[in-house]
């Protein structure tokens, strides 16, 4: 072999992973999934079994060749040898590329704004998160000059984007239904004449919907989540009005309402998993068959502000089987041709498909920035109202120093488990509020349920592999782009 010896698989540069009698290969630099021919997947064996034993890869790879029915010529060997260092799965030596090429971060992306218009909510959600979040009759509404002063930061920070978001978060955003107006009437026309692109969103509790409402926020064509546990006795559990009483039936009337009568864009369910609550594949079933919602998203709380209703590790190692259970039904159906709406799986998979390499784990503070009732900013709409210092406010602007060293932090890999995982591409440390409520540091990557990860992360692989023989049209309708029906 003309190479510069000694050989070495670069372990944290693949994960291998077997759908049916298949070998597939994931590039965890490039999130690219190969499937691996009998040629390469011998290489990689006898690299393997060489670090194991002790013996030089070239001995190993000079047996490969002399094997007696060996029919692989010296050539091909050559050639399988020299992809597999050029995608730095096997080392000569030389030094490796860094999977995050930079620690600066310049100059912010932004792309969306969140406005917190509403500290105050009509609910009394037992888990509640919110770290600002009053009663109603205490609730702290943004001013109109608040939000307008956010919109021009947003186009300041960020003249080269075509496209823009605004999102409308509390408390429950509808409870100041006049700034989202004003909003919208502002937005309209100024992102217009530039040419440019806005869309709305806004998750709610549902409860304050009206027809007249709804089919203003469906002019608008606004993203709509509606914030829903699933049947009456999960819900109830823990979403409460002030006075104590589930809010199941009301919810279900307004969401159903809002169902039969929304046309712009597909209606998802966001579903809370605390303590308690573990019941992924009959919330599923209650949201997407019974009501109608287009996708369901489940976020499983594990570090939040009140510790009492954080999962606890069995639970939330039911809640990933529950995924994987649902996994099996969503991939059965993509087998038809139909989407169940699964929206966990659904992204993870758009990822996928996506050759997802991300250095940083969302978007707050890169791409999106949360403005509280104030003016100040946050990370994202979690941060708002926390001890978590702002980085700026939308009167003096974006406190870029703070913010670039805040990020430069969490990019820093070296040193931490992140820097050899499998899935550090694609999970690159977690959620910063989940850091920042488990362990006081928003740049911790969050360690306390990586393995499970990792699992949902060769699961979403080994499903999307599968579509991908069975059912690639279902991949080009749904995933490319991104679809929901
Ligand atoms: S937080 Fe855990 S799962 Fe995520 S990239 Fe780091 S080590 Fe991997
Ligand atoms: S920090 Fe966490 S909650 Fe905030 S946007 Fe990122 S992933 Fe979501």
């Amino acid at each position: 072999m003309n190479m510069r010896a000694p050989l070495n698989l670069v372990e944290h540069n693949l994960r291998e992973i077997r759908v049916d009698n298949a070998r597939m290969l994931f590039h965890v630099p490039t999130s690219a999934l190969f499937a691996l021919d009998a040629l390469t997947g011998s290489l990689i064996d006898r690299l393997r079994a060489a670090r194991a034993t002790g013996q030089a890869a070239e001995t190993l790879i000079a047996q490969l060749l002399a094997e007696p029915g060996s029919t692989d010529p010296a050539e091909d060997i050559e050639a399988a040898l020299r992809e597999l260092l050029l995608l730095e799965i096997v080392s000569d030596g030389g030094t490796l590329s860094d999977d995050v090429p930079s620690r600066r971060v310049d100059q912010l992306a932004l792309s969306t704004i969140v406005l917190n218009v509403n500290t105050g909510c009509n609910l009394n959600c037992a888990y509640c998160y919110k770290e600002d979040l009053d009663k109603p009759s205490a609730g702290k509404k943004m001013s109109k000059e608040t939000a307008i002063n956010a919109i021009e930061l947003l186009l300041a920070e960020s003249p080269q984007e075509t496209r823009y978001n605004v999102v409308f978060f509390g408390g429950e955003p509808l409870s100041h239904p006049q700034l989202i107006r004003d909003v919208v009437d502002y937005c309209e026309p100024r992102f217009g004449e530039l040419g440019k692109t806005v869309d709305f969103s806004l998750t709610t509790n549902g409860t304050l919907l009206t027809d007249t409402l709804t089919d203003w926020l469906d002019t608008h064509r606004f993203g709509l989540s509606i914030s829903m546990d699933g049947p009456e006795a999960i819900h109830d559990r823990n979403r409460v009005t002030i006075g104590g009483h589930g809010s199941y039936a009301t919810v279900r009337a307004k969401a159903e309402r809002l169902l039969s009568r929304y046309r712009s864009r597909p209606v998802g369910a966001r579903v809370t998993l605390t303590h308690g609550t573990t019941e992924v594949e009959r919330i599923w079933d209650h949201l997407f068959n019974d009501l109608g919602f287009a996708e369901v998203g489940f976020a499983p709380v594990t570090a939040g502000d009140i510790r009492a209703f954080d999962l606890a590790p069995a639970e939330l190692a039911e809640v990933f089987a529950g995924f994987k259970r649902l996994g099996q039904r969503y991939l059965a159906a993509a087998q038809e041709g139909r989407n169940i709406g699964f929206s966990n799986l659904h992204q993870l998979l758009t990822k996928l498909h996506e050759g997802h390499k991300a250095s940083l784990p969302c978007g707050a503070g890169m791409k999106m920035l949360a403005v509280d009732h104030a003016g100040d900013l946050n990370l994202c709409h979690r941060f708002t109202g926390s001890s978590l210092p702002a980085f700026g406010n939308v009167r003096a602007g974006v406190a870029h120093a703070a913010l670039g060293e805040f990020l430069a932090r969490r990019l820093e890999r070296e040193g931490t488990g992140c820097a050899t995982c499998s899935i550090r591409n694609l999970c690159s440390g977690g959620c910063y509020h989940e850091s920042y409520a488990r362990y006081g540091d928003p740049t911790h990557p969050v360690y306390h349920y990586c393995e499970l990860m990792r699992d949902w992360v060769d699961f979403g692989i080994e499903t999307y592999a599968r579509i991908m023989t069975r059912n690639p049209a279902f991949i080009d309708l749904y995933l490319s782009p991104r679809r929901l029906h």
